[in-house]
């Protein structure tokens, strides 16, 4: 299986997203992605509900191709739903 390394987009205290660089919002009959079409996001479950910096390894949702993808929750990465403290 494929394996690829992504940037967490969002994280909950439930989920994580990230943007699939593999999977398009809409697509040509022949399988390309249209001129218009953007990146899905895929959302994972936030099984530690930690908001730590820290790298998780799921199974892709990927319909087409799916793959091993490590999701890397960075300073970039939006914290959202979560109590300040
Ligand atoms: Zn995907």
């Amino acid at each position: 299986m494929e394996k690829i390394e992504v940037e967490a987009y969002t994280i909950s205290p439930y989920q994580i997203s990230y943007i699939c660089p593999n999977c398009f919002s809409s697509y040509k009959k022949n399988g390309e992605p249209t001129k218009r079409a953007t990146n899905i996001v895929h959302l994972h479950g936030n099984s530690e509900g930690t908001k730590e910096n820290h790298t998780i390894i799921r199974s892709s949702h990927c319909s087409s191709n799916p793959y091993e993808v490590r999701i890397c929750i960075t300073d970039k990465t939006r914290r959202i739903k979560y109590k300040s403290y």
